[in-house]
């Protein structure tokens, strides 16, 4: 394994070294997407300039090295989430599609009237609406599961809503405003005792925690490329190989059919089943040199590193009376969400980013957990393992400033 050298591993990302107003750009906004190493980079442009070619025409050799390489990444975020087959790796644009195609396939063979589909008041909107849409078009329920003052799930409200009603849990491994970790194997077990199959909406975990699909034993997992050091665009959706292979096709088009005529189509084998016409070739390519880039490290001793950072930052908030940081004392990961109060956060946003600070301000596409929180929206520095507890000092001069400035 390569040694974990922050110099060196910052000097991988070129886009660290930007100027923003004419400041040294300081990247806090890894929740809202992470930034590229040269690894990345170089995959798109390699593939471009020696092997650009539609894949699994098998027309040439420049689309059978286009295929193979794209076969190959498929295999990579196989291995990457441990899954069992690589058969159950469909490629989508990203976890909001994944999310989408399971809910208008599975979803709408699975589940009717009167039945149940669990969320949970962390979730991003993309793993509320999707089910919205289902349960209005099918008559069923989406029932949210409560969290606690503190931003915590409160699991006790999770296991009173499970009943023979309940076809689906659909849950956040990560908050992506607060950070929380969710106690998901807990409710995979406890949602697998009644029966309902369960989604794991991965986008936040996949750039953070080792994944094993397998062990969770979850039906589904969904993520994106862009969260985890890849290009946008990109996804995953991971379903069990039994249910895929019950699950309609979602698009139509090309390469999800095996035969075509006007008097009925039959459709391809697993995964190509769910990725109809040219997909994102060079974006599954640059998942797999993203992925290589996460485990040439020991990844725990990142998460450690990621950990420490939060810690540091964690401490030096509250030292600071105003400021009230969400979720502080739950099992989370590296992102510190917060309110300054008597200043709004927007205002607050705009100020680090005069100082090349990125952070993001809002509602964080979580609007129900802001209402559950009482909160219009919160500021939020989520970190990685290139950020430096240098960074942390900039990020908390630059919040004085701001206090000083606004109150
Ligand atoms: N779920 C969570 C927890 C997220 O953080 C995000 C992205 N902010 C999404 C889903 C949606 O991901 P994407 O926009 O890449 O489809």
């Amino acid at each position: 394994k390569r040694k974990f050298d922050i110099k060196e591993v910052r000097s991988d990302f070129p886009i660290l070294n930007e100027k923003v107003h004419n400041q040294s750009l300081i990247y806090l906004d890894n929740g809202a997407t992470s930034q590229k190493p040269q690894t990345v980079i170089d995959a798109i442009d390699n593939y471009y300039q020696h092997f650009n070619s539609n894949v699994h025409r098998g027309a040439h050799a420049l689309s059978d090295k286009a295929t193979e390489l794209f076969e190959n990444a498929r295999v990579k975020v196989q291995n990457f989430i441990r899954a069992n087959s690589r058969e159950e790796i469909i490629w989508t644009r990203g976890t909001t599609e994944s999310i989408n195609l399971v809910a208008q396939t599975w979803g709408r063979e699975n589940i009717g009237a009167g039945d149940e589909i669990i969320v949970t008041t962390l979730e991003h909107h993309s793993n509320i609406v999707p089910w919205q849409i289902l349960c209005e078009s099918v008559g069923a329920r989406l029932l949210p599961v409560n969290i606690k003052t503190n931003g915590e799930l409160d699991y006790e409200h999770f296991t009173q809503l499970l009943s023979a009603k309940t076809k689906l849990v659909a849950v956040g491994h990560i908050s992506n405003a607060l950070g929380v970790i969710n106690p998901v194997e807990d409710m995979i077990k406890a949602a697998h005792q009644v029966g309902a199959k369960v989604l794991i909406d991965g986008a936040q975990a996949a750039p953070h925690l080792v994944i094993d699909v397998q062990q969770l034993d979850c039906d589904f997992y969904a993520f994106s490329g862009h969260k985890m050091f890849a290009p946008t665009g990109i996804g995953v959706l991971y379903g069990k190989r039994d249910l895929l292979d019950a699950m309609p096709p979602w698009h139509g088009g090309g390469e999800m059919i095996e035969k075509v005529s006007f008097s009925g189509t039959t459709f391809n084998k697993l995964p190509y089943k769910f990725e109809a016409g040219t997909p994102n070739i060079e974006g599954s390519i640059a998942m797999a040199a993203a992925i290589d880039y996460l485990e040439q490290f020991d990844r725990d001793g990142m998460t450690e590193y990621e950990m420490d950072l939060i810690n540091y930052a964690t401490e030096k908030a509250q030292s600071i009376p105003e400021m009230k940081i969400i979720g502080s004392d739950c099992n989370k990961t590296s992102v510190l969400s917060f309110i300054i109060e008597g200043c709004h956060s927007q205002d607050v946003g705009m100020i680090l980013d005069q100082q090349g600070i990125a952070v993001r301000t809002g509602h964080h596409c979580a609007m129900p957990l802001m209402d559950a929180l009482d909160l219009k929206g919160t500021i939020r520095a989520s970190f990685s393992f290139y950020n430096t507890k240098q960074e942390v000092d900039k990020l908390f001069e630059a919040l004085e400033k701001a206090k000083q400035f606004l109150m």
